[in-house]
């Protein structure tokens, strides 16, 4: 076998970002490489299939939030499709009180909304009026307390960010965690301001592609990573790859492996997480790589069930949130069967519990056993299953490192990657350590890393 190789690109990763910046690669016809320790491609996307039903180990939805997204799928069509959600995933539940509510969606379900207190409801209608903020380190929490009020940030922005960053909005830092929420108040003054004056603003034919739809596709995500791997070829896909890493050489990058093996390259795209750098990465000396490997992951526990009648009790609804204020065990619910096609047998459901998060990290501690007992209980007093129901499936899936969490040390660690790319400017690190936590940011950046590469040939 010859130990040494030669590609244009080596790519670490082989989740979304990695096969979608292999995939624009090889279209413009670069030799590449996609390596991963794992046995499988996908990363934290994974779709299992069993009986009928179709469980998510990681997303269980996108949105078309830019319009790389559409344009990725259009050059896998036939292979691989978006799937919209049904208009039923606008109905978004939140926890209060023993029940769920919806959140309002017009004026008049905004007044009537039990989530909301009478003066926080008035207080909105002056937010246009309220001076911006100027601390750029402000948290979610205290940005929505003080432009929304105290009943806005625990029964909407604490559940949504749950339901994202499965993180802490006393802690997330809004200028990096929501950078579109952070700049409607710095260029707009005001939240409602700026949404007004951002929709009357003209879009070309390519930002209107971004309709911010929720989406999958048939099948599950695992469809998608499948396609991207059978355009990339399996003889460009190395896994199972249990030591890497990578050292600068005057005419670009040589790759180690435990196998002995060596691969030359002239480019290098890292999409592992913060965690695995050091290793990786071992000529970045400490005092750049630690603000970078710091970054703190929040842990996910997601319990997909499977039941073959639902008898009315999955909602027709996109999910339903658990602020943390309600103090249960619970993040959210989400009702895939509720938002796309085949996902359970006929008049069956599925469901995907999450669990955990940076709040709660002492959840990953729980036996299966404890989760299921969780669920089973969550099933028949959140959603009226009769008492002491059992469903057909429940599958567990640990997430140990999920969710990158954009706290307040974002700027240290962007500056370190910033200073890295400036001296090595053919050293790519993507994935979740920037731009976005997201499926969408994650396919955005992997096309505009390709795109960069191609132009820098
Ligand atoms: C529970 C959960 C729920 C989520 N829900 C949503 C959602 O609803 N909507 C949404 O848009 N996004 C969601 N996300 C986020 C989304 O899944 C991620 O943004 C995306 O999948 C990350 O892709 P990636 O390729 O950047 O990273 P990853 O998928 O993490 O891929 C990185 C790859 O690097 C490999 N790797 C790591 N270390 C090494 C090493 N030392 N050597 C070689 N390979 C290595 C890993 O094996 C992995 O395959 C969710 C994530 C989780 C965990």
């Amino acid at each position: 076998m010859n130990k040494n190789k030669e590609v244009d690109v080596v790519i670490i990763g082989a989740g979304v970002t990695g096969l979608v910046t292999a995939f624009y690669l090889i279209e413009k016809g670069l030799k590449v490489l996609v390596l991963d320790k794992s046995d499988r491609v996908g990363g934290q996307m994974e779709s299992i299939h069993e009986d009928g039903f179709v469980f998510e180990s990681g997303p269980n939805t996108g949105v078309v939030s830019n319009a790389e997204v559409v344009e990725l799928f259009q050059k896998l069509h036939p292979h691989c499709s978006l799937e919209i959600a049904r208009k039923e995933a606008k109905v978004r539940l939140i926890w209060k009180d023993g029940a769920f509510h919806p959140l309002p969606s017009g004026l008049s379900s905004a007044v009537s909304t039990p989530l909301f207190t009478l003066s926080d409801k008035i207080r909105v209608l002056f937010e246009p009026l309220r001076k911006k903020g100027d601390d750029p380190f402000e948290s979610i929490g205290s940005l929505t307390k003080r432009r929304l009020g105290k009943s806005f940030l625990n029964y909407a922005v604490d559940p949504f960010i749950s339901g994202i960053y499965a993180g802490d909005p006393s802690k997330l830092v809004t200028r990096f965690a929501l950078p579109k929420l952070y700049n409607l108040e710095q260029n707009y003054g005001s939240f409602i301001r700026g949404s007004i004056k951002k929709a009357s603003e003209p879009k070309s034919e390519r930002d209107k592609l971004a309709t911010k739809e929720v989406f999958s596709v048939p099948g599950g995500f695992g469809e998608l990573t499948k396609a991207l791997k059978e355009k990339i070829k399996e003889e460009n896909i190395r896994l199972s790859v249990k030591s890497i890493s990578v050292q600068p050489v005057e005419d670009g990058w040589q790759t180690f492996l435990s196998s002995d093996e060596q691969i030359h390259s002239r480019y290098i795209v890292s999409t592992a997480p913060a965690f695995a750098l050091p290793e990786l990465l071992p000529f970045i000396d400490e005092k750049e790589m630690n603000p970078i490997s710091s970054l703190r992951y929040a842990p996910v526990i997601q319990v997909g069930v499977g039941v073959t009648k639902a008898d009315g009790h999955v909602p027709n609804a996109f999910g339903g949130l658990v602020p943390s204020c309600e103090k249960k065990k619970m993040l959210g619910i989400l009702f895939p069967s509720s938002c796309f096609s085949h996902r359970s047998p006929e008049g069956g459901g599925t469901l995907s519990f999450f669990i955990g998060g940076s709040k709660h990290p002492e959840y990953l501690d729980y036996t299966d056993t404890q989760l299921e007992e969780l669920v089973k209980e969550s099933l028949c007093t959140m959603l009226g299953f009769p008492h002491g129901y059992t469903p057909d499936k429940i599958k567990i899936f640990r997430h140990e490192r999920a969710i990158p969490q954009y706290e307040a040390d974002s700027e240290e660690r962007l500056t370190s990657i910033e200073r890295l790319k400036e001296q090595y400017p053919r050293l790519f690190l993507a994935g979740g350590i920037r731009d976005g936590i997201g499926m969408a940011d994650r396919i955005k950046q992997a096309t505009r890393i390709a795109e960069e590469i191609v132009n820098l040939k």
